[in-house]
């Protein structure tokens, strides 16, 4: 690997005045560690160079993480980036943040007594639902169970929870979609459970279309199970985006801990949360959810801590921002952002249903996310199309496929977050316009091109 511009010895050049670009190295490192230094200024360059090619986050529609936060609180991650989040011992004003944001978000989902459940900061949801399931799998060997343990859900939940059922040995019991239900109700849930169940995972809301689960009728059906001498299973409330949503916009929905059957409930501090990744929590409705086997009090730097967590270092700068969020935004704050984008994604998807060709199947009035499908009459292009259409405009907007048995549905998703604006949102809705028109047309084409060469083959 050659350094060129690295001035040789006697060339008289001074290092630091060597022109950036010409210090580059004759390729980038990619498989094996570079055998010398790269001067600091020259190597930042050519990393944040190597990024430029990554799509523009704000344009990115797929995704439900945060993609922007205030400069004070990017200054505040900045300033923190070297805390350990388990050295409770080291930087104990960090654990006291984590503490303060368990009991806010315990009693924003109204814990019986906010200030005694337990909860624990986590990389994401993922490992707040392997927790959370856990916990689920513990209590039901505690309550005798000895079969093989299975979990009930919709075959819409995310994949966090297949690999639950899959790294801690529980039978996923995936209630698959039906029809016009995109996601689990009552009835369904009800028929896959049985004295087996360690419980039953209830999404506040669907990845897929961001509709809200009915959480109460969920628990209302258990609640008759249970009284009807069948077996008596804990939900989980897998509140990934929703726990952050509708505390907000819709606090009279039961779905939280004012149910007594919802053990537990998730979320992700770096979705609507409204923090940078990665940070998710767990939160139990009292001790008892939380069987203490699963504690760990270790002696650590002379103290003493309790850990429930699968990793052990992670960094603490998420934590400072999602505690910055809740002194800056307050309930006013955060009903404001959630309300905002909610506006948004309702708007958007009336105007949407206006350009003719899409047929809404939710319209962003749970999660600020509206999912659409084309028109049945529309055959001559399909969602990944328009999906490839818009990518060419910038925008990333998902096309994929349901999960059983509705596969053969296909639609397109637009997640609405903090920072997508009325005005971004009419932007994405002329290019929208402009993909449709121009797939229109080519199928225009395509049949004057059919029908010249019919011409030509009837002509001879
Ligand atoms: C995003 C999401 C997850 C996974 O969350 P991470 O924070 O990305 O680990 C789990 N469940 C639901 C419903 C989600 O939307």
């Amino acid at each position: 690997m050659t350094q060129s511009g690295t001035p040789r010895a006697g060339s008289g050049l001074d290092a630091a005045l060597v022109p950036t670009f010409t210090a580059e190295p004759g390729a980038m490192p990619s498989a094996r560690l570079p055998e010398h230094e790269l001067d600091p200024e020259v190597a930042h360059q050519l990393v944040h160079d190597e990024l430029m090619l990554d799509g523009n986050s704000r344009l990115n529609l797929a995704t439900f993480v945060t993609t922007w936060m205030e400069p004070h609180a990017a200054a505040l991650m900045a300033s923190c980036a070297d805390k350990n989040m388990i050295d409770k011992d080291e930087y104990p004003r960090t654990a006291e943040l984590e503490q303060r944001c368990v009991r806010m978000l315990a009693d924003l989902w109204h814990a019986p007594d906010p200030t005694t459940a337990p909860g624990a900061s986590t990389a994401g949801s993922s490992e707040a639902c392997m927790l959370a399931g856990l916990a689920l799998k513990r209590r039901w060997v505690a309550r005798g169970g000895t079969g093989r343990p299975n979990i009930v859900m919709g075959g819409n939940v995310q994949v966090c929870w297949d690999k639950f059922a899959n790294y801690f040995e529980v039978e996923p019991r995936l209630v698959p979609m039906s029809g016009d239900r995109f996601h689990l109700d009552a009835a369904s849930a009800l028929e896959h459970v049985d004295e087996n169940t360690i419980g039953v995972v209830a999404i506040l809301g669907s990845t897929f279309d961001g509709s809200y689960e009915p959480v109460a009728e969920i628990c209302a059906a258990l609640d008759r199970l249970a009284a009807d001498a069948g077996p008596d299973v804990p939900v989980h409330v897998d509140g990934a985006s929703g726990a952050m949503v509708a505390p907000f916009l819709d606090p009279e929905l039961g779905w939280d801990f004012r149910l007594p059957r919802v053990a537990s409930i998730n979320t992700s501090g770096h979705k609507y949360g409204l923090v940078y990744p990665g940070l998710g929590w767990v939160v139990f409705r009292d001790p008892d959810a939380l069987p203490e086997e699963l504690v760990y009090r270790v002696n650590y730097l002379g103290s003493e801590l309790a850990t429930f967590t699968l990793n052990f270092s992670r960094p603490g700068a998420p934590v400072a921002a999602q505690y910055y969020q809740f002194l800056r935004l307050g309930r006013d704050g955060y009903t404001r952002v959630q309300r905002h984008c909610r506006e948004v994604a309702t708007r958007l998807a009336d105007r949407i249903a206006d350009l003719g060709p899409f047929e809404l199947l939710t319209r962003g009035d749970e999660l600020p996310v509206l999912a659409v499908r084309l028109r049945p009459g529309i055959t001559h292009y399909s969602v990944f199309d328009v999906s490839a259409g818009l990518r060419e405009h910038g925008w990333q907007v998902p096309a994929y496929t349901f999960p059983a048995d509705r596969t053969d549905l296909a639609v397109l998703r637009v997640v609405v977050r903090n920072g997508f604006t009325h005005s971004l949102a009419e932007a994405l809705l002329a290019d929208l316009g402009t993909v449709v028109r121009r797939l229109d047309r080519q199928k225009e084409s395509i049949r004057t091109a059919e029908e010249d060469s019919s011409f030509a083959h009837t002509g001879r």
